[in-house]
């Protein structure tokens, strides 16, 4: 017998994983036009050592587990992207850690987002996965559902085309990185969207 916990923590990871897998070529594509090429191996590389402890990490409470999965994608993933997502999940999972609230995950969305922006010195229009992850909690915060959410941050990582790259490697091509959707904003999109479908069901 498999607990609701474990069900759930093992299918946001295999969610998570699958989505990663089926658009790995396109996430490294994206990353060749304004990057080094590599953001979809560095996120498959990420999601499978995930994936490699998805039943030790099912044990787990889900703040905990969130906390861990954080961890793994900081030792992992590799390139800008691995701290950047470690921290959101480290410190969603530290924040709901600290509540039993359940309404509080807008309020722990919001405080890993800050932690995320601080470690990546970055901000909403520099064109990062941060243009996905700001909106993304607006939604949250208004209730918008769960398809509503995963819309909005599909048409997040899409405007990201029009700004120009201010943090990263895409920052050093200034103007040339207009024109390109952010591989990290795009990743973000995805995964947001794999959850959202998975939570769903
Ligand atoms: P690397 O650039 O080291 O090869 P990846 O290709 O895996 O790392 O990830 C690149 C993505 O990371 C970018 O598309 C962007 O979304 C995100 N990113 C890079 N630097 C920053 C930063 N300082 N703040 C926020 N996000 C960033
Ligand atoms: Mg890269
Ligand atoms: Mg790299």
């Amino acid at each position: 017998v498999v607990s609701a916990n474990a069900a759930l923590i093992g299918g946001l990871i295999e969610a998570c994983r699958e989505v990663i897998a089926t658009n790995a070529d396109h996430l490294s594509e994206l990353d060749r036009a304004i990057g080094d090429g590599d953001h979809g191996t560095n996120m498959r590389r990420g999601l499978e050592a995930v994936y490699a402890e998805r039943n030790r990490l099912s044990e787990l409470p889900l703040p905990k587990a969130l906390e861990e999965i954080g961890l793994t994608l900081v030792m992992s993933v590799g390139g800008a992207a691995g701290p950047l997502y470690g921290t959101l999940l480290i410190e969603i999972g530290r924040q709901l850690g600290g509540t039993h609230v359940q309404d509080d995950f807008a309020r722990a969305l919001e405080r890993a987002i800050d932690a995320v922006a601080r470690r990546g010195r970055a901000g909403p229009g520099d064109k990062t996965l941060l243009d996905v992850l700001y909106p993304v909690h607006g939604e949250v915060l208004r209730r918008a559902g769960l398809a509503g959410i995963s819309e909005r941050a599909e048409r997040a990582a899409s405007l990201t085309f029009g700004m120009r790259a201010m943090r990263g490697r895409a920052a050093f091509l200034g103007d040339r990185s207009i024109g390109h959707v952010d591989p990290g904003a795009k990743s973000c999109a995805l995964l947001t969207a794999a959850i959202c479908r998975f939570l769903e069901e």
